[in-house]
């Protein structure tokens, strides 16, 4: 399948680590330019360092995604780094959580919804009149497959991945005659820094997540970049308020 982004422009939140970095990178392969976002600084110029030594090209933007001021001045800066936005994959998020649902504190809850739920609202909410305006784009959430099913332990954040989708799909239908789609990628297991924090203590954890997937492995931040790019490609015109389960066969089980 070919893709058709050349010169066109990306916004990447979650951008300084993990599956941000990954697609931001496979965005700027394919021609794009990239405003990387996060709330690390450090890491966030260290993926566009990343994409200019490959050859591409972006630029970071500071923005904490559960202050709308921030995601605002964000908005305005992609405009005023790339004169437009074509594509943004809402993809910070955090997940702290370590205990049953009766154990959660209140605090934890509001810091997960703050960042999963708020923030991705908040960055649609100043992305679309963007992309409406220019008469179309496409917008990727990083849900969770804990936002398709149970999360045993992590309620709070399975809860926060399910409103994701609750967002993408609304969003999806309000915006489908305007040549705005909006999906979601639903990913398992993938080894990143949030990965490593959660299994690190104990390494039959790891050996548990990867025996969990069907396919035997946890996922690659590579292979959730390949979905979020197919989701933004005009070989998914016809795709919009999907939740896409890039998984290893965990939700067909
Ligand atoms: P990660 O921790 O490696 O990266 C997340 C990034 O989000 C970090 O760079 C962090 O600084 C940034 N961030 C956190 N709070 C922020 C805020 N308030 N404003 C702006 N940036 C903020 O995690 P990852 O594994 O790459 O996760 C990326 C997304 O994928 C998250 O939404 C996560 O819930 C989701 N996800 C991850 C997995 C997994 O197994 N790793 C599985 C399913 C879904």
């Amino acid at each position: 399948m070919s893709m058709t982004f050349s010169g066109q422009v990306a916004l990447v939140t979650g951008g300084a680590a993990g599956i941000g970095r990954a697609t931001a990178l496979a965005f700027a392969s394919e021609g794009l330019k990239v405003v990387v976002s996060d709330l690390d600084a450090a890491n966030g110029e260290a993926t566009v360092e990343a994409i200019r030594a490959a050859g591409g090209e972006a630029c970071f933007l500071r923005c904490d995604v559960t202050r709308e001021a921030d995601v605002k001045a964000l908005m305005e800066g992609v405009i005023g780094a790339y004169g437009r936005l074509d594509y943004a994959f809402n993809n910070a998020g955090i997940e702290i959580e370590k205990g049953k649902l009766a154990d959660g504190g209140e605090d934890e809850f509001d810091a997960i919804m703050a960042v999963n739920v708020k923030g991705v609202w908040l960055c649609m909410k100043h992305q679309i009149p963007l992309l409406l305006a220019q008469g179309g784009g496409a917008i990727v959430n990083t849900a969770s497959v804990a936002g398709l099913g149970a999360a045993p332990k992590m309620s709070i954040y399975a809860a926060s991945k399910h409103a994701v989708i609750g967002l993408t799909k609304s969003a999806a239908i309000e915006y489908a005659k305007k040549k705005l789609r909006v999906n979601a990628v639903c990913p398992a297991v993938i080894d990143t820094d949030m990965f490593r924090r959660a299994y690190e203590a104990d390494p039959r954890k790891a050996e548990y997540a990867a025996a969990m997937h069907p396919v035997g492995r946890i996922g690659l931040v590579e292979e959730i970049a390949a979905a979020v790019l197919y989701l933004c490609s005009d070989g998914a015109a016809f795709t919009t308020g999907h939740a896409l389960a890039v998984d290893g066969g965990v939700t067909a089980i």
